[in-house]
C-alpha cells in the first residue's frame, strides 16, 4: 500500500474502498502528522478532536456496505473564516478569537454529506487580508519547503497544511489571490473557482463581489474533485448559479493566450517556468499565441479600491455587540471604539480607512465609481481575448516565497504580490495555479491559468497536461 502522503484523493478512495485501510487510521495518520509539524509550521489554529468519531462514522457505513462518497473519509483542512457549526471561527482575528459559529457554511454541509472529514482550522490573514499570513493575530504560518519563508496568502494555512501532508485537501477563499499566491508559493495546486459556481453562504465576507471559496490540492485531479462536491446553486446566496451542463467538451487541440506582461520585478525563475509550460502546451498541439490585455495595469489599482470599499462596509457589522469581542467604553460609541481598536489588526484597520475614504461623500464618484469603471474595462478586455483563445497563461506571482519579515513594513510591495491574480476576480473568472518546478533555492514556482466564465474544465483539461510534465 501506498503511505497516505503519496496518495491522492482517487487513490485514497479506492484504497479506502478495498478495505486496504480505515479511515480513522487515515485520520490517525494525519494527527501524528500535525503533531509532529504543527508547532514549527503552525498552518492550525485548531485541531478538531472530533475527526476521528467522523471517520469511524465512515468505517462503519463501509462495514454496513453503504456507497462511499468520492470524498468520505478524506481528511481535509478547512480555512478560518468557514464556518463549521459548533467550532470556534476566528478569521485570525482578536475580534472573533471565541466566536463559535451557529450553522455550517454551505460548502461545509455538502462536504460533510459525502463524507468529508474535518481535521482543524488553518491560519490566514487576519479577515483574509494579505499576502503572507503574517497579518494572523496568532502568528505567522512558515512555509514547508523552508521555514523563513513565508508560504502565501491569506489561505496560507491551508496551503502549508496540504504542502506539509497534514491534510489531503484544503478549502480556502480567494478574494484576490488568496488560494492561487499560498499555492504557488507552497507548490500544491489551488483553483478559484468563477464568481457564483461555489456558495458564498458562512464564508465570512470580505469583499463580496470578489470573495470565492475554493479547493487547495495535490493533483489538479483533486482539486477538480473538490470542486465538483462544492459547487452549485445555493438558495441561501443568490449570487449562487448551477453548474452549466452544455458546456462544449474540452477535448483536443486549444488557443492559449501567452499573456505579455512587464517583466520589471518578476523573477527570472518565474518567467522561466511559463516559457517552459508554453513549450508543454505547444508540444501538446495546443497553439500558443502572445497577449496583451491594456487595461490589466490598472488591475491592481483597481482592486485596491474596490475591495477597501467593500471590507469597510462588510466589517461594520463588528461592532461590539453583535459579533464575537465586546470591551467596554465610556458610552456606546466608545465601546465601538474599544472594541473595534483592540480587536482589530493594523491591516484590517488600513483597509476599513481607505474604504472608508474612497465611499466617503465627494470622493465616490473619483475613487469608487471609477474604480467601477475601470473594472468594466477589465471585463470586456478579457471577453474580447477569450473570443481569440480558450484559456490564458500567465504567472501566480511575480516572485517565490519571500522572506518572513521582508514585505511587513511596506504594504505597496506587499500588494504587488497581487498583480497577477486579483484581475481574476475583478472579472468574476475562474483560474487555477500550478506547480511548475522548483527555483535555484528549491522554491516552488508556479503558473496560472484563467478561462472564461464556468470553464473550469478548461482549466482541468490543461492543467492536467501541464502537470504530468512539469512536476
Ligand atoms: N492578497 C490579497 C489582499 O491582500 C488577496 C486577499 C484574498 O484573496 N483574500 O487583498
Amino acid at each position: 500500500m501506498k503511505e497516505f502522503s503519496e496518495m491522492t484523493i482517487k487513490e485514497f478512495h479506492q484504497g479506502l474502498k478495498e478495505k486496504k485501510f480505515s479511515a480513522q487510521e487515515a485520520a490517525e495518520f494525519y494527527f501524528k502528522k500535525i503533531e509532529e509539524k504543527n508547532a514549527e509550521l503552525n498552518a492550525y489554529l485548531e485541531v478538531f478532536d472530533d475527526a476521528l468519531a467522523a471517520a469511524e462514522e465512515v468505517d462503519k457505513e463501509i462495514s454496513q456496505g453503504k456507497e462511499l462518497g468520492m470524498l468520505s473519509g478524506v481528511p481535509l483542512a478547512i480555512k478560518d473564516n468557514i464556518l463549521i457549526e459548533g467550532k470556534i471561527c476566528s478569521a485570525a482575528s482578536k475580534m472573533l478569537e471565541n466566536y463559535r459559529a451557529v450553522y455550517d457554511a454551505s460548502v461545509i454541509k455538502k462536504l460533510r454529506a459525502e463524507g468529508a472529514v474535518f481535521l482543524g482550522r488553518t491560519n490566514m490573514d487576519e479577515f483574509a487580508m494579505g499576502s503572507s499570513t503574517e497579518n494572523s493575530a496568532f502568528g505567522p504560518t512558515k512555509n514547508p519547503y523552508n521555514a523563513s519563508r513565508v508560504p502565501g496568502g491569506s489561505s496560507g494555512g491551508s496551503a502549508a497544511a496540504v504542502a506539509a501532508d497534514m491534510a489531503l485537501g484544503a478549502l480556502g477563499s480567494d478574494t484576490g489571490g488568496s488560494i492561487r499566491q499560498p499555492a504557488g508559493f507552497c507548490g500544491v495546486v489551488g483553483l478559484k473557482p468563477t464568481y457564483g459556481a461555489v456558495s458564498r453562504y458562512g464564508l465570512i465576507a470580505m469583499a463580496s463581489s470578489l470573495d470565492q471559496i475554493g479547493p487547495l490540492a495535490k493533483s489538479v485531479e483533486d482539486a477538480e474533485i473538490i470542486f465538483k462536491a462544492i459547487a452549485g446553486r445555493d438558495e441561501m446566496d443568490s449570487t449562487s448559479v448551477g453548474l452549466p451542463s452544455d458546456n462544449p467538451s474540452v477535448e483536443g487541440k486549444l488557443n492559449v493566450g501567452l499573456l505579455e506582461y512587464d517583466k520589471e520585478g518578476v523573477d527570472e525563475s518565474v518567467s522561466e517556468a511559463m516559457e517552459r509550460a508554453a513549450k508543454i502546451l505547444e508540444a501538446a498541439g495546443h497553439k500558443i499565441k502572445k497577449i496583451s490585455l491594456d487595461s490589466l495595469r490598472y488591475s491592481l489599482a483597481c482592486y485596491y479600491i474596490i475591495m477597501p470599499a467593500e471590507v469597510s462596509s462588510n466589517l461594520a457589522r463588528f461592532d461590539g455587540i453583535r459579533y464575537g469581542l465586546h470591551r467596554e467604553g465610556e458610552d456606546f460609541i466608545g465601546d465601538y471604539m474599544e472594541t473595534r481598536s483592540f480587536g482589530f489588526g493594523r491591516e484590517v484597520k488600513r483597509r476599513i480607512m481607505l474604504g472608508t475614504y474612497v465611499l466617503s461623500a465627494g470622493y465616490y464618484d473619483e475613487y469608487y465609481g471609477r474604480a467601477q469603471k475601470v473594472r468594466d474595462l477589465i471585463k470586456s478586455d478579457f471577453h474580447n481575448a477569450f473570443k481569440d483563445v480558450d484559456a490564458l497563461l500567465l504567472p501566480t506571482s511575480p516572485t517565490p516565497a519571500f522572506a518572513i519579515g521582508e514585505r511587513t513594513d511596506d504594504p505597496l510591495k506587499m500588494y504587488l504580490s497581487d498583480i497577477f491574480t486579483v484581475s481574476a476576480n475583478l472579472a468574476g473568472l475562474p483560474a487555477i495555479s500550478l506547480p511548475a518546478g522548483k527555483d535555484k533555492e528549491g522554491m516552488p514556482l508556479a503558473i496560472q491559468l484563467m478561462a472564461p466564465h464556468f470553464r473550469e474544465d478548461i482549466l482541468f483539461f490543461l492543467g492536467k497536461k501541464i502537470e504530468e510534465s512539469l512536476r
